[in-house]
């Protein structure tokens, strides 16, 4: 066993899970398929937890976390930790694991919990709904497993938990809650199963325990901070429990460091790179006292740490507490496992760049030399400098075609003409009834287009066979829209791997991985690719595809393109220019493209920006610089076309009250968003802030496999059309088709379109 550090010394917030080789992916949907048993998911699970554990004890870490595994998401896994299970999944009679499977994905006639985004992340957690019957009681013991089947291994582990107010303020009230109740109020109870949890946990010999409470690097009240130290008191006040380090990441703790820095909690976590860094931590009571935990190393981002700078940040943090501790800035689960499995990515570039793994060494050299001094490691140090000049010189991460042509770009390159008009010349030429039918843009990727895709990459079949299959695949998806009846219809996107990742193959500045899987949420990854120079589009990307489509038709087809916010959102983003610069370039790019496809005849162009929301930054302080550079650069990606061209746009995701003057600022023509799983509860906010043109909240959700039926979407577009009039109104359904069946996904949409026309005036 290794020896109980006192310390924390060099550690990371939390890993990957997925497998090195998405191994957990696989089994997941194996078992969902009904291809091996819970058993056997649980040895894959069991398998990757022990390999992840022993690979951070060999790479140098002092304290290695546990419970950071998680079969579908750790914000699932604690509200299943503490009962907090709705009656209509308890109701059901399944086992643990299917229960919490089913909360995940829904079950047969049951909606599963609402997914949204975690922080200003691309990972998506479950949301848990909490009401005042919520009977919260300690109903599971996987953390304590864990510990154990650790421990058994020989490795003495930290336990990591969502702490008990983050998860209450990440939940949602449940249905039968009145109105005004808050989650938030229900703490000083909860907090008593994390009494229980971290008896537990003292019982099984832990010595540490991390509490995650990211929600407080946001906009919280007074009242909100006061449960948090309440919380805290309760639970450093407890005799038998482990050491307390509680952990915060995705910015600073604000008004929330001085109350935890006085609680009686031993460590407490910051993050050094999202954050306002050291300075934020000068004379603050009681910090001195603790263990600063340092994240320094960014979590979330894949370049190599400037350790000289890094260092240079731990000795100021070391001038405030007595005892540093060095790790990442937030948990590794944002990043890929390993660099060196990138053996296609160019030599030059890789040499710049730190996953999961690098990263983890890159903690224990920093702790290292904060603990011996910078002469113990020279190497490293002399090694990162060089890699730091080189990526600075390299050709392509300064381009001046790309810096001249943004320098030229006018205001008035950002106008298109006012609503009215273009509404009134776009309808005289699509002539659409009132409520059209449409979708957002993929449909099914099915085995066959995966495997031509694949057989294309390995050149084993030619561009001419390629483009024929896709051809093929394209001319289905249109015969069907037609079939289903739909009024305006799209090319399915087959030849799309990942809505962002296709444009960064096409387009200057960017690179991909082969292997740089990232958890999106459940089994589902992507793989972003790195956005390292000067953004532009060599040449026309879409254009062929979207022409053959219409060529198909009489119907509309839409263009399909990636806003220029949501393709910074989904990569690994250069970190030496601001990012309201690059995302100029990229939106430059992209209007290249909608001017191209106008040009070829498409009279419909949908510009997605699904990721608008997810950038917002954490503090309403932020708010406005973010929302003007993502709003202009929106801008300039689609007012290069005629009023006569519709531009579409798709956001996800339900929290709009906080963004919708920047919808209404996009200018879009028509906006889809994502709204089925809260049942249209964005709608009032719509309707509220006056957002006058077309909109397309969706009507049935996708990301579960369960297939609506007619009468539900009927309701669904009732109470949309209370309050969006019909010659506004779309229906589609929520984003994402590519990831379902066609078995799901045609009488789904068989369904939207018999209840348009119940409902359609
Ligand atoms: N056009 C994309 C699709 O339908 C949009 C996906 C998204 O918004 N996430 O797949
Ligand atoms: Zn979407």
């Amino acid at each position: 066993m290794t020896p109980v550090s006192a310390s924390i010394g060099a550690t990371v917030l939390g890993y990957p899970r997925i497998g090195p080789q998405r191994e957990l992916k696989r089994a997941l949907e194996d078992h969902w398929a009904g291809r091996i048993t819970q058993d056997e998911l649980h040895r894959v699970a069991a398998d990757l937890r022990a390999r992840t554990w022993r690979r951070l004890l060999d790479l140098g870490l002092d304290s290695v976390p546990s419970n950071t595994f998680s079969l579908y998401d750790q914000t699932l896994d604690a509200a299943a930790l503490v009962g907090a299970v709705p009656e209509r999944f308890a109701t059901l009679g399944l086992d643990e694991t299917a229960t919490y499977f089913a909360m995940a994905r829904g079950a047969t006639a049951v909606a599963p919990l609402e997914m949204t985004k975690w922080f200003d992340t691309n990972y998506h957690y479950l949301v848990p709904e909490i009401g005042p019957q919520t009977t919260f009681r300690l109903a599971g013991d996987k953390p304590i497993a864990e510990y154990r089947e650790a421990r058994d291994q020989g490795i003495d582990t930290r336990p990591v938990l969502l702490g008990p107010a983050t998860l209450l303020l990440l939940s949602k009230p449940s249905d039968d809650a009145p109105a005004g109740f808050r989650p938030i109020d229900r703490l000083d109870e909860l907090v008593e199963i994390y009494v229980d949890l971290l008896g537990a946990l003292a019982e099984a010999g832990a010595s540490w325990v991390q509490l995650d409470e990211p929600a407080y690097v946001g906009d919280r009240s007074a009242d909100e901070i006061a449960a948090l130290r309440r919380a805290y008191d309760r639970l450093g006040g407890l005799t038998n429990r482990p050491k307390i380090f509680v952990a915060s990441y995705f910015g600073d703790l604000g008004p929330a460091l001085p109350a935890l820095a006085s609680a009686p909690v031993e460590a407490l976590g910051v993050d050094l790179v999202a954050g306002s860094g050291a300075t934020s931590l000068v004379d603050v009571a009681g910090l001195s006292e603790k263990t600063l935990v340092a994240g320094v190393v960014d979590g979330r981002n894949i370049w190599r740490s400037d350790l000289d700078a890094a260092l240079a940040q731990l000795e100021q943090v070391r001038a405030v507490a007595d005892d540093v501790a060095v790790s990442t800035s937030c948990s590794l689960l944002h990043v890929p496992y390993d660099v060196d499995g990138e053996t296609k990515l160019d030599r030059r570039l890789k040499s710049w760049l730190a996953f999961a793994e690098q990263k983890v060494a890159e903690v224990a050299t920093l702790a290292r030399g904060l603990r011996e001094g910078r002469g113990s490691i020279t190497a490293a140090l002399e090694s990162t400098r060089a890699a730091l000049a080189d990526r600075a010189a390299a050709p392509g991460v300064v381009d001046e075609r790309v810096r001249t042509r943004l320098g030229r770009v006018t205001s008035a390159e950002l106008q298109r003409g006012d609503y009215a008009t273009r509404r009134e010349s776009q309808q005289a030429v699509l002539g659409l009834p009132p409520l059209p039918t449409t979708t957002i843009g993929s449909f099914p990727q099915t085995s066959d287009i995966r495997a031509a895709r694949a057989a294309f990459t390995n050149g084993r079949i030619d561009e001419d066979e390629y483009t024929a299959r896709m051809r093929a695949e394209i001319e289905r998806v249109i015969r069907l829209q037609e079939r289903l009846g739909l009024d305006v219809l799209v090319h399915g996107e087959p030849e799309r791997n990942d809505m962002v990742q296709y444009f960064a193959e096409h387009f200057d500045g960017f690179a991909v991985t082969t292997n740089g899987w990232v958890q999106s949420y459940g089994s589902r990854c992507v793989r972003p690719p790195i956005l390292f120079g000067d953004v532009s589009r060599p040449a026309p990307v879409t254009v062929d595809w979207a022409t053959y489509a219409q060529s198909l038709t009489d119907r509309p087809v839409k263009g399909m393109l990636t806003g220029p916010v949501t393709i910074l959102a989904w990569s690994f983003v250069r970190d030496d220019q601001p990012l309201g610069d690059t995302a100029r370039q990229v939106a430059l790019a992209i209007r290249d493209e909608t001017v191209d496809l106008e040009q070829a005849g498409i009279r419909i162009i949908q510009v997605d920006e699904p990721a608008l929301r997810e950038l917002l930054p954490l503090r309403s302080a932020d708010h406005d610089a973010y929302l003007t550079w993502s709003v202009d650069a929106f801008r300039l990606a689609t007012s290069g076309v005629a009023d006569s061209t519709q531009i579409h746009t798709h956001l996800c995701y339900s929290e709009f009250g906080d963004v919708v003057a920047a919808i209404d600022g996009l200018g879009a023509d028509v906006t889809s968003i994502e709204a089925a799983r809260s049942r249209m509860e964005i709608l009032p906010d719509v309707a509220a802030s006056g957002f006058a043109r077309g909109i397309g909240p969706g009507v049935y959700d996708i990301h579960s496999p369960r297939v609506p039926d007619t009468d539900e979407i009927e309701v669904l577009l009732k109470a949309a059309l209370e309050a969006v009039p019909a010659d506004r109104l779309w229906a589609n359904p929520d984003c994402g088709l590519k990831t379902r069946s066609y078995e799901q996904v045609e009488p789904a949409l068989t369904a939207m379109v018999a209840a348009v026309h119940r409902v359609r005036p």
